[in-house]
């Protein structure tokens, strides 16, 4: 059973309000994460009917105590005052089965006090890709927040068409976003500033408590959380589509899959979403971008700060400019992993530069390419014949010398480094399936039309990334040229 606690709920108002969930007409049980709820103490499965019943919201679980929460946000560069949970109710907190506290929150349960003009819920599609790609992440080992329950609710929700509505059942380490450290610093409310800070520094970032200043501490934790967390979805070729400060986590994780994609042809510049037309929020802003909205977490926490004026904000700065450094030596480990070089390989860096002009010039998936060379690496060091390997990956290119070229040089690399140690890490570092836009776009094609089939089979290939079954295979292939989805929408 799910045993809620409400911390948040001892910080002041207006940082939340109590609010109830609209209740649906058929909520019916899409999925529900089994592992994740035993995770959180529900040791056994309410039967289908229940767990509808609950992850719509039309009866809520014992203790949940339902609440929106207040944040604010910089969206596409603009600053917004109140945003808010407009269609998310937050249930409580579970501490689960290692003493971590978690968020539990529905997503799609109707109006709340912070729903503008919105109608508070959410359609099919969305829901069923923020499932897929987050239990990816977590599968790969990114932090993100993580899919417990999907649910349909037998109502129809208007966006460009009418389609089927769902409610999302999410868990987070937190839903404390910079946005919400905006809501309390435009507001000029200094007491729940500080009250939102230390409960944040007691709840994720407890080492900073003991800092000579613990508010420059939590500015410093949260900038290397943040760096590593985009550092790790380049690795993937992850492109978060909506980096606005309100789906920037305080906790580090991956939030809020909207227009989300992860980019096939290598391009730095790639763009997904159809509402980024500025590209400001292109693959490779992304690290700048994060430097960015940390900047303006950095601004609400100024008057917390212990020094004042001036010096506070050159503390400020100097914690911000060690973002890139932190991203970079993040990226150099992953690239090497990703190479199947050792860490401290001086190779890594020009390598990966290299092998990123290859396939951009060559037109080349990112991730069948370090699918191909995890493979070819794999044949080299067992000293069999590497030739059909080799063909795989240059089959991948339009420009084959390039690659060629290419590859002489990380051979040797390879060479210089201890190959077999670094073999299972370079696997770990390239999934072989990922959750590819057009195999999103036809589970839930299928799933409009009533058919989760497709969502079931393809949540667990993409639960299991790195398996080569021949269903694996199949899902892990790129889109061809009349497959390819080349944009996404948020769907709100
Ligand atoms: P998102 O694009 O999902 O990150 O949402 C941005 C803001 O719009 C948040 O404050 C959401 O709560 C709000 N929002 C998005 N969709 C809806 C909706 N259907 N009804 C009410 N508010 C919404
Ligand atoms: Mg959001």
């Amino acid at each position: 059973m799910l045993s809620f606690e409400h911390q948040f709920a001892t910080l002041p108002e207006p940082l939340w309000v109590a609010c109830q969930p609209t209740p649906v007409a058929q909520p019916s049980l899409i999925a529900f994460n089994d592992a994740l709820g035993a995770q959180l103490g529900m040791q056994t499965r309410p039967d289908d009917a229940t767990l509808a019943q609950w992850f719509s919201g039309n009866q809520l679980p014992p203790s949940a105590e339902p609440r929106a929460l207040g944040y604010a946000g910089h969206q596409f560069g603009n600053f917004v005052p109140q945003l808010g949970d407009g269609r998310a109710l937050l249930l409580g907190e579970v501490v689960n089965q290692q003493g971590e506290r978690r968020d539990v929150q529905l997503k799609g349960s109707g109006r709340t006090p912070f729903s503008r003009g919105g109608d508070g819920r959410a359609p099919l599609g969305p829901v069923l890709r923020e499932y897929l790609v987050g239990e990816f992440m977590a599968a790969v080992g990114v932090p993100t927040t993580r899919a417990l329950a999907a649910v349909s609710t037998g109502e129809r929700v208007v966006r460009q068409m009418a389609e089927p509505g769902a409610v999302l059942t999410r868990v987070a380490s937190s839903h404390i976003r910079v946005g919400t450290f905006q809501f309390a610093a435009v507001r000029r409310d200094e007491s729940a500033l500080k009250a939102l800070a230390d409960h944040v520094i007691a709840r994720h970032y407890p080492e900073a408590a003991n800092a000579d200043d613990p508010y420059l501490a939590l500015l410093e934790a949260v900038t290397a959380r943040q760096a590593a967390l985009v550092a790790r979805w380049m690795s993937l070729g992850f492109i978060h589509g909506v980096m606005n400060t309100d789906n920037c986590s305080i906790a580090g994780e991956t939030i809020d899959y909207g227009p989300c994609a992860f980019m096939e042809q290598f391009d730095p510049q790639k763009v997904y979403s159809s509402i980024d037309q500025g590209g400001r929020y292109a693959f490779d802003n992304q690290p700048g971008i994060a430097q960015w909205n940390l900047a303006r977490f950095a601004e609400t926490l100024l008057p917390l700060m212990r020094v004042e004026g001036d010096a506070a904000v050159e503390q400020a700065t100097e914690v911000l400019r060690g973002f890139t450094a932190r991203f970079g030596a993040e990226q150099r480990r992953l690239h090497a992993d990703k190479l199947g070089l050792a860490p401290e390989s001086d190779r890594a860096v020009a390598l990966m530069e290299a092998l990123e002009i290859q396939m951009h010039q060559g037109r080349m998936d990112m991730t069948a390419t370090f699918d191909a060379l995890t493979h070819y690496a794999q044949v080299l060091s067992a000293d069999t014949s590497a030739h059909s390997q080799k063909e795989a990956l240059l089959a991948l290119t339009t420009q084959p010398a390039g690659l060629t070229a290419w590859l002489a040089d990380w051979e040797n690399a390879q060479q210089a480094s201890q190959q077999s140690e670094r073999l299972d890490a370079m696997r770990h570092a390239n999934p072989v399936v990922i959750p590819r836009n057009h195999r999103i776009q036809e589970v839930i094609d299928a799933a409009v039309e009533g058919d989760f089939a497709p969502f079931h089979t393809l949540l667990a290939a993409v639960t299991q990334p790195f398996d080569e079954s021949e269903e694996a295979r199949r899902l892990a292939a790129p889109a061809t040229e009349s497959e390819q989805v080349l944009r996404t929408f948020c769907g709100t």
